[in-house]
This record gives structure tokens, C-alpha cells and sequence, in this order.
């Protein structure tokens, strides 16, 4: 057993002074190269780059253990800083101003600040879409909470869109008014967006 144990670390150690005779002898080999002014020095860099690789591979494996210790919390602060953005989903509701629908840190995480935009309301009456078929452009139905008309130049049709001050919605239609920084919101009635006028907010385009 003895002698087989020994046979087994003679060869473990004469494979890693292969492998390091071969790392040096291309540190040597770069090195001899570095003196030349000529076009082989490229060639030389990477036959020096190559042997810090398998130097890099062979330690790697050795400290592979030390590794595993540490990464423990290391791991943990990564899992920290990937924390995946808070996903936001339209849902058909009453719309109103609220603090609680308020852009914070994970809306600024999540989307892409496009700016202040001037707010109107319309609804599926014939008076705000000059007919009462109630169809937005995206061939959906308006619906109150999820429907904003927007200049599709600017915010593509489907998009997830978050309005400060009034939550999440989905660019589904357009209208001939709303140019640049406007947006248009679908409301339930034509009293309801009467009501609620016109508005500033800042606007985030969401992943
Ligand atoms: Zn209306």
C-alpha cells in the first residue's frame, strides 16, 4: 500500500513539473522574444499570455477549497446586488392619483426615466375617439388601468410603461393629439377624465 501510495504522488508531482517546465519555458520563450524589435513580438505576447493561463488553471485547481470557504458570504452579497427588478403588471382598475402609486427606488431599478410628461384622460365614449368602436390601435379593447394612448415613436406599442403618482399601464394605443411627451389615460368614464383634468408626471419605460 505504502509503495503504491508513493507511486501515485511521484507521478502527481511529476505531472505538475511537466506542467510547470512547460509554463516556464514559454515565460523563457517570451522573454527571449521581448528583445526582438519585430513583428513576432504579437506572437510572442501570446504564447506569454498562454502559459499564465495554464499557471492560472493549475492554481486554481489547488485552491479550489480555499475558494469554497469564502464564497460563502461573498455569494450572499452577489445574491444582494443581482437582486432581480421588482416585476410590475397592468391591471384593469379605477385610476387615481395616489402617493402609493409613487415612482420609488424599484420603479428606478426597473425602468428607464423618459422624462416629464403632460397627462390627459379620455374613455371609450365616441366624443374622445371620434367613434364608439372602443378599440385601441394595438386591436385590444380600452380598458380602464391598462390603456394609455402615447406617441408610439417614442414609447413602441406594448410597452410596460410607469406613470409617477399613477402606477403601471401599457402603451396600446395612440391619438392624433398625443405628440412627443404626452400621454393619454383610459378612464371608465367621460365625467371621470373630465374630472381629472390634465397632469404632469414623470414617465419610466419598464424592461
Ligand atoms: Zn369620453
Amino acid at each position: 500500500m505504502i509503495h503504491a501510495r508513493a507511486k501515485t504522488i511521484v507521478r502527481r508531482l511529476s505531472a505538475l513539473a511537466l506542467c510547470a517546465s512547460l509554463g516556464l519555458s514559454n515565460v523563457l520563450a517570451y522573454d527571449a522574444h521581448r528583445n526582438d524589435a519585430s513583428a513576432e513580438v504579437p506572437a510572442a505576447a501570446n504564447v506569454g499570455v498562454l502559459s499564465t493561463m495554464t499557471f492560472g488553471l493549475l492554481s486554481s485547481n489547488v485552491e479550489t477549497v480555499v475558494d469554497t470557504v469564502n464564497s460563502v458570504e461573498e455569494m450572499q452579497a452577489a445574491r444582494e446586488t443581482v437582486d432581480p427588478p421588482k416585476v410590475y403588471t397592468a391591471e384593469p382598475r379605477t385610476v387615481y392619483k395616489s402617493a402609493a402609486f409613487a415612482a420609488d427606488e424599484d420603479v428606478e431599478k426597473a425602468g428607464t426615466l423618459l422624462g416629464s410628461y403632460r397627462l390627459s384622460f379620455y374613455c371609450p365614449c365616441s366624443i374622445c375617439n371620434g367613434n364608439s368602436h372602443a378599440i385601441t390601435k394595438s386591436g385590444t379593447r380600452l380598458t380602464e388601468g391598462r390603456t394609455i394612448a402615447v406617441d408610439s415613436r417614442i414609447i413602441p406599442l406594448g410597452s410596460k410603461v410607469y406613470i409617477d403618482g399613477y402606477g403601471v399601464f401599457i402603451a396600446e394605443d395612440t391619438g392624433s393629439a398625443i405628440r412627443g411627451n404626452r400621454i393619454d389615460i383610459c378612464v371608465g368614464s367621460h365625467s371621470q377624465a373630465y374630472s381629472l383634468g390634465i397632469d404632469y408626471a414623470n414617465v419610466y419605460l419598464l424592461a
